[in-house]
């Protein structure tokens, strides 16, 4: 969908996200996720009730905000995003919004930022700890924060380590606000990471690392 906002993965970020893009006046988004709902999201996933469970979540949540936003258009992909359509996908679009829950998902997301030139808002969150920042063409990527991604099994998801269901609120309402703000400036970008415990947001500049290979081919 032209001009629209993609979210991929629509869990405990992607859906608080999605109401706070609607609620700003966003009016087209596409939501993509190939998981069904179930009972061990319902705590930090609040367009889903028990009634859902074994659904698709991008069909349940395009009813809910249909319901809650009359005019919003919604496009559902029920599919998980892997490295033959990520660029197609983002092209389509004029921003994405990370809301996956693997390590693989987000690289592949942040190293089509150069190639496809459509800004992503990346974001992650775990047990008591989130944080979130803007891809912009041109600015800093994820590799110019970690190098090479780490193994998938060397890092905890909420699947496997929990996490504070209201932080996850808190972090994919971040995105959302970073999605609607201003462009990360050239090389460099912001992190901004949430202690869930304390509540203590700090902000980080994450400045472009020369030949990365993630951000470097075209800037
Ligand atoms: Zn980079």
């Amino acid at each position: 969908m032209a001009g629209a906002t993609v979210i991929i993965g629509m869990g405990g970020l992607g859906c608080p996200a999605a109401v706070a893009l609607a609620a700003a006046g966003t009016r087209r988004l596409t939501l993509v996720d190939g998981d069904v709902i179930e009972t061990s999201n319902l705590h930090r996933q609040p367009l889903y009730g028990p009634a859902d469970v074994g659904r698709p979540k991008v069909e349940v949540a395009r009813e809910r905000l249909v319901h809650a936003f009359p005019g919003l258009e919604i496009e559902t992909w029920v599919k998980r995003v892997g490295p033959a359509e990520v660029d197609g996908l983002l092209s389509a679009h004029s921003l994405a919004i990370d809301g996956t829950d693997s390590v693989g998902a987000k690289f592949l997301l942040s190293d089509a930022v150069t190639r496809t030139g459509i800004p992503l808002v990346s974001g992650g969150v775990v047990q008591w700890g989130g944080q979130a920042m803007r891809i912009d063409p041109g600015s800093a990527c994820l590799r110019c924060l970690y190098g090479t991604a780490p193994r998938e099994e060397d890092v905890p998801t909420c699947a496997r380590a929990g996490v504070l269901g209201s932080l996850a609120g808190v972090l994919g309402a971040l995105q959302a606000s970073l999605a609607l703000g201003p462009p990360s400036p050239p090389g460099r970008t912001i992190l901004h990471v949430v202690d869930g415990r304390s509540f203590r947001f700090r902000t980080l500049t994450v400045r472009r690392v020369p030949g990365c290979p993630g951000c470097g081919a075209r800037v």
